[in-house]
């Protein structure tokens, strides 16, 4: 009995002390009228001055009219001087909220006169009954003013405590995009100050920039059980780890509850709910943030140099401790509310956060790696679905708890984004594009520019193959300047199983396996890496990780003067291969960058390729056929005697060297680091576990006998 006695005791000291049900309050901020919050409830505690009224069921409106309320209210207000000017305001804009009374200043200056002339106290009264309604101001003991004070303080004062330790949370991140942009932009800015080889330097770029989180797996995908995941990096663990912690604290620090509270009662039901609104109001305040790291056009991409691959990374690890947050506030307040509950439900801005917090579950779960890599476009129709349902359910949720302006925001970067990415469609327009089925295994996707286009090399752009079944998919693609069409690009898309095994199945049976499609096209995204700066570079690309790679050796061949080296390796694992990026290698000959290709599985091609699943005819767009000598490669396909026009085509790209099997990582960067004079940079894209190989050697080279500068970039982003 004693139990349900202090629970409903409890849960109406949660009615009286809520947070004023009023919707667009500007920042709900208490400070200035903590005072009058809790000498209201001591007020209504001692005396009654509305009729059938108690502490926890109050009439604001009579209260606030009611000239002995309003007396004792500024005697208590009176008590170490929370009267002056500040305090007066808080309690007129308190009467404004609570009971859509106008007070004014002078009206409280009288009060008070009032007060001093009339106050009574009421132990002194005879047969005083505080739940009979009277007309006179009372006095209150001053050990409980400070004491309701006291609680006030720790519970309202907790509402504004928590936009400040949610500020922290920026704060945390403005510091490391801070280091990260002097990082960033003194590589391009200054870089020969930053080819520092320092001891320290070294040691922190061997250990903790540089390297995957443990072992070599960053890009490829770790598994636990059928569960797949990607592993941050170590630098990325660290910065979120500590995200961790601060939060942690921000969510933990100032919790005490104050013995004898009046408002929340005991330790547990104080602490508890202290918790659940600072969850509430950070992870509201997080939003921002979190929708921020998703967009494709965020704009600190530009100001720290980072990946999008990174800031993706954010998006997942924040928005998860994001949800954690919310999970609590759920809980605790469903905990508050206890059977309650169900009758609370009836209140739309409740219902409106259980959609929110249900929708963001599902989102949690659908993101997973295994089903991202399974069924991509699902997986990104129903984020966004379940993103718009968070909205709108988080939206309406905190309108009623006046914190609707973090939604402001989420809107804004959130259309931001979708409005630069339609800028950027518009921008290229719709131009045909050829595309081209090559070796079986590759679309060759030629397009021609806009005016506006300027190629990064090392950059990737979105593509819309405008189909029926496939133009509202975006896939990314690196992609090179033609070397045989001017203001064109061309992509190397390696024929899966979505958007290009569609388009393969639709060249599969067309003359020349070619076909004009019309495509949309958003970029570029991406930039070089700093590369040039070192006095060797190294660019090693696996597969269809050639074009970006390509394209950023090419420009570095044209721009830098002779001292330096540049190295270009690519690894493939068929022969095949060589057929659709054979122009591009014949492009090489004339320039400085010394080329190997490696084929992996070279006695695989006699063996695939003679076993064609279609006819490999030599023929050109017109349907004449070629011959390897007179080689307009862009139509070539090989013929049945692939061996002599393999060997054909290897005198033809005589200024390449080709080598069987695999690369061994390991020994090229040794050698590289020891040949080269001063500085070596490695950059890399292709199959992340090559990718993930080089990162591991490069950061054992990185302290090495010559004292030399060793930098890895990689291009390979991996997002899903
Ligand atoms: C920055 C970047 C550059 C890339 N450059 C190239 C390139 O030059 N050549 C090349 O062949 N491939 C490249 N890829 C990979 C390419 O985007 C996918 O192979 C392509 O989207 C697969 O399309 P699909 O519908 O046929 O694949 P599916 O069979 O549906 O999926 C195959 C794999 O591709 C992933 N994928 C599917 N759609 C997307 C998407 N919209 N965004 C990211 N990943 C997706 C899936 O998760 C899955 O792991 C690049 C990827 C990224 C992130």
């Amino acid at each position: 009995m004693k139990l349900l006695l202090l629970f409903t005791l409890l849960l109406l000291g949660v009615d009286a002390s809520n947070v004023p049900s009023i919707k667009n309050l500007q920042f709900i901020r208490y400070a200035d009228m903590i005072p009058s919050y809790a000498c209201n409830l001591q007020v209504n505690n001692e005396a009654t001055y509305c009729a059938g009224t108690s502490a926890f069921s109050t009439n604001y409106t009579c209260l606030c009219t009611s000239p002995g309320w309003l007396e004792s209210v500024m005697g208590c207000l009176s008590y170490d001087k929370k009267n002056t000017t500040t305090y007066l305001k808080g309690l007129i804009r308190y009467c404004k909220i609570q009971g859509q009374t106008s007070l004014t200043i002078p009206q409280l200056n009288q009060a008070y006169e009032q007060y001093t002339e009339n106050a009574k106290n009421t132990t002194l009264v005879d047969g005083f009954n505080k739940t009979e309604v009277i007309d006179y101001p009372i006095k209150l003991d001053p050990f409980g003013i400070q004491l309701y004070r006291d609680a006030y303080d720790q519970y309202l004062g907790n509402y504004d405590d928590s936009l400040y330790y949610g500020a922290a949370i920026y704060g945390y991140w403005a510091l490391v995009l801070l280091v990260g942009a002097v990082f960033g932009w003194a590589r391009f800015l200054f870089p020969s100050a930053y080819r520092s080889n320092g001891k320290l330097v070294n040691g922190f770029r061997r250990n903790i920039t540089l390297p995957a989180l443990v072992g070599k797996a960053k890009t490829s995908a770790k598994s636990f059980g059928f569960m797949e995941y990607l592993a941050p990096s170590r630098i990325e663990s660290i910065i979120l780890f500590g995200f961790l912690i601060v939060m942690i604290i921000m969510v933990s620090i100032n919790t005490d509850y104050i013995p004898g509270d009046p408002v929340l009662f005991n330790r547990a039901a104080a602490r508890l709910r202290y918790v659940v609104d600072r969850c509430g109001i950070i992870a509201t305040m997080m939003m921002p943030l979190v929708f921020l790291f998703a967009g494709r056009n965020n704009f600190l991409q530009w100001i720290t140099r980072w990946q999008y691959a990174r800031f993706v990374t954010f998006h997942r690890w924040t928005s998860r401790v994001m949800y954690c947050l919310i999970i609590i506030h759920a809980a605790g307040y469903t905990k508050e509310l206890g059977d309650f509950y169900t009758a609370e439900l009836k209140e739309s801005f409740l219902k409106a956060g259980i959609v929110a917090a249900v929708s963001g579950g599902v989102m949690l779960m659908q993101g997973f790696l295994y089903l991202r890599r399974r069924w991509y476009e699902v997986f990104l129709i129903g984020h966004i679905v379940l993103a718009i349902m968070w909205v709108a359910g988080a939206w309406i949720h905190v309108d009623k708890l006046g914190y609707v302006y973090f939604m402001y925001p989420v809107l804004a970067v959130w259309f931001f984004d979708r409005f630069v990415r339609i800028i950027r469609l518009l921008a290229f327009g719709f131009p045909l594009a050829e595309v081209q089925l090559l070796s079986d295994e590759t679309l060759k996707v030629s397009i021609p520019t806009s005016n506006y286009w300027k190629s990064s090399p090392g950059g990737h752009a979105f593509v819309h193959f405008l189909r029926p079944t496939s133009f509202w998919q975006s896939h990314p693609f690196t992609f090179t300047d033609s070397v045989v069409q001017d203001r064109h690009i061309v992509c190397f898309c390696k024929v899966k199983g979505g958007v290009t095994n569609g388009l393969y199945k639709y060249l599969s049976s067309r003359p020349g396996r070619t076909a004009q499609i019309r495509v949309g096209v958003e970029g570029p995204y991406g930039e070089a890496t700093p590369a040039k700066f070192s006095d060797t570079a190294v660019f090693i690309a696996g597969g269809n990780g050639i074009p970006g790679i390509y394209n950023e050796v090419v420009q570095l061949g044209k721009n830098v003067n002779s001292n330096k080296t540049i190295k270009l390796i690519w690894v493939i694992r068929e022969m095949k291969s060589i057929y659709w990026f054979y122009e591009e290698l014949r492009a090489l000959r004339n320039t400085n960058i010394q080329t190997t290709v490696y084929i992996t599985k070279s006695n695989a091609m006699s063996i695939e390729l003679t076993d064609r699943k279609f006819d490999h005819k030599s023929t050109d767009s017109t349907g004449e056929s070629k011959t390897l000598g007179s080689l307009d490669y862009k139509s070539y396909e090989p013929k049945g005697e692939f061996k002599d026009d393999f060997d054909d085509m290897k005198h033809e790209l005589s200024h390449i060297e080709f080598r069987d099997g695999r690369p061994d990582i390991q020994e090229i960067v040794a050698i590289e680091v020891d040949e080269c004079q001063n500085s070596v940079s490695f950059v890399t894209c292709g199959h992340p576990v090559m990718v993930d190989d080089l990162r591991y050697a490069v950061a054992k080279n990185v302290v090495n006998p010559g004292n030399k500068r060793v930098d890895f970039y990689e291009m390979l982003q991996v997002w899903a």
